[in-house]
Parts: C-alpha cells; structure tokens; sequence
C-alpha cells in the first residue's frame, strides 16, 4: 500500500477540469517527480493532497486511511508538509526564526531550537541562519521553504517547484538533499521543470497534461515515451 494516493481526483473552475480523474500513488523512501507543462494542474493536486482544496469527486488516503474531508492542519499534524511554487517566507525574519515558527508547531516543539539548528545544518543553511529571509536570492528562499517544512518531520513532502532559482551547484546538492530524505522513509512528492534534476533523483515520475495522468513509470522510460514528448513540444523536453 502506498503512503499516499490520490484517487480518482477531480477539480473544476468553472466549466474547465483542471484536474480530471487523477490518480497518484507516493512510496515512502521514494522521490515521486510530478510533471508536465504550465496549467496542466500540478500545483492543483498539491492543493487537494494536502487539504486546501476540496476535489468534486475522488479521495486522498494516506496509510490507507481516508483523509479527503479533513483540513490541512489535521494533514499536517498527520505528516504532510509542503512548500509553496510562490514564496511565502516571513521576509523580516530571520532565516533561523522562519524554521523556529514552524517547529514550534511541530511534533519537536519541546526542543524547537535544535530541531531547527539541525535542520539549518541539513539544508546548508548554517551560514545564513541569521540573515533576514528577504535578503536571500531565489536559490537560497527556496531552501528555506525546504527547510521549513522539513523541521515539521513531515513522512509526506510535497515540493513544488523547489529548485527555480537555484544554481547549477545548488542543485547538484539539492539532489543529494533529496536522495537523503527518501533515504530516512520520506515519501517526496516533487513538481519540477529541471528535467535533469527530475530524471536524476526521481524513483518514478508522473506526466500531467491538461489535468490528465499521459504517463507513469521510471524516469529512463518517461524520457523516451511519444506522449510525453508531444506534452512537452514547444516546452524544455525532457
Ligand atoms: P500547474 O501547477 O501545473 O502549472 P495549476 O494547478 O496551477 O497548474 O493550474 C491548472 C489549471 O487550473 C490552469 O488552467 C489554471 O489556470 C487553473 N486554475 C488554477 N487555480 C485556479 C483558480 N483558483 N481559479 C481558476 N482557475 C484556476
Ligand atoms: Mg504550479
């Protein structure tokens, strides 16, 4: 069984089906890549799986259980954490203060202080903790994001977009950071356009188009499939 499914997801705005009957299933210690082109409804399904948005039809499970009518803090406190494609970061604050108001929440509480410390220490972020957030470049947000969700201990991790911005070198340790949090039992969910770093770290990866699943299957096999490929043409291709 896997940790988190999507079954059978469907959204509307208006008449338009930005989701259409989606199913996707994430594995603990996998990093499941979820891709396609602008509008295909990544970000949408990051909404419903973790609580922010009510899907007309279909249900989201988590260990089995069915989580479809619960909030997102419910989600959360069950192990689900995300980032957002849009940065939402406590700009004024301090890097280190950002991770501390959400560990504070978080099942570490008691020892918020550590937990963050660590946390700063596993995403590279040591030398900027005392840094005010919005002086960061893109690259270095992003990871801030990361590192925020990460002190929450999540067993789901729902990245989307994580690495714009990044630097060819930050990626690279990005990846590595990835490989490590599947390593623990993570399950990663991650929705990204740097298709070199998706067919690198990515156990399995899905291809949403105009709201509909078009393929599913190891990244060597999703490289080469037609589908996706005529998902991509006038897009980066991966
Ligand atoms: P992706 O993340 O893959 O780029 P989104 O999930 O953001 O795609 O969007 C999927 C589709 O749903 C797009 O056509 C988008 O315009 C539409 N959409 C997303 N959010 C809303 C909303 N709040 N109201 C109306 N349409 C929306
Ligand atoms: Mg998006």
């Amino acid at each position: 069984m896997p940790l988190l499914h999507a079954e059978d997801v469907t959204v509307a705005f208006g008449g338009r089906r930005a989701l259409d009957r989606v199913s996707l299933a994430a594995e603990a210690g996998r990093v499941t890549g979820l891709i396609g082109p602008n509008g295909a409804g990544k970000s949408t399904l990051f909404d419903v799986v973790c609580g922010l948005r009510r899907p007309q039809t279909g249900r989201i499970r988590l260990d089995g259980r069915d989580i479809t009518r619960e909030g997102p803090a419910r989600r959360a406190r069950r192990g689900m954490s995300r980032t957002f494609q849009h940065l939402e970061l406590f700009g004024r604050l301090s890097v280190r203060d950002n991770l501390l108001v959400a560990a504070e929440l978080g099942p570490e509480r008691r020892h918020a202080d550590r937990t963050a410390d660590e946390v700063l220490a596993r995403t590279g972020l040591t030398d900027v903790a005392d840094d005010p957030a919005d002086a960061l470049p893109t690259g270095l947000a992003r990871l801030v994001e990361v590192g925020r969700a990460l002190v929450l201990r999540p067993r789901v991790l729902l990245l989307d977009e994580p690495a714009a911005g990044q630097d060819p070198e930050e990626t690279e340790r990005f990846a590595v950071l990835l490989r490590s949090l599947a390593a623990d039992g993570t399950a990663v969910l991650l929705v990204e356009h740097d298709m070199s770093l998706v067919m690198t770290v990515c156990d399995e990866v899905y291809v949403l188009d105009l709201g509909k699943v078009v393929a599913c299957g190891p990244p060597a096999r999703i490289r080469h499939d037609e589908t996706v490929l005529a998902a991509y043409l006038g897009e980066e291709r991966p």
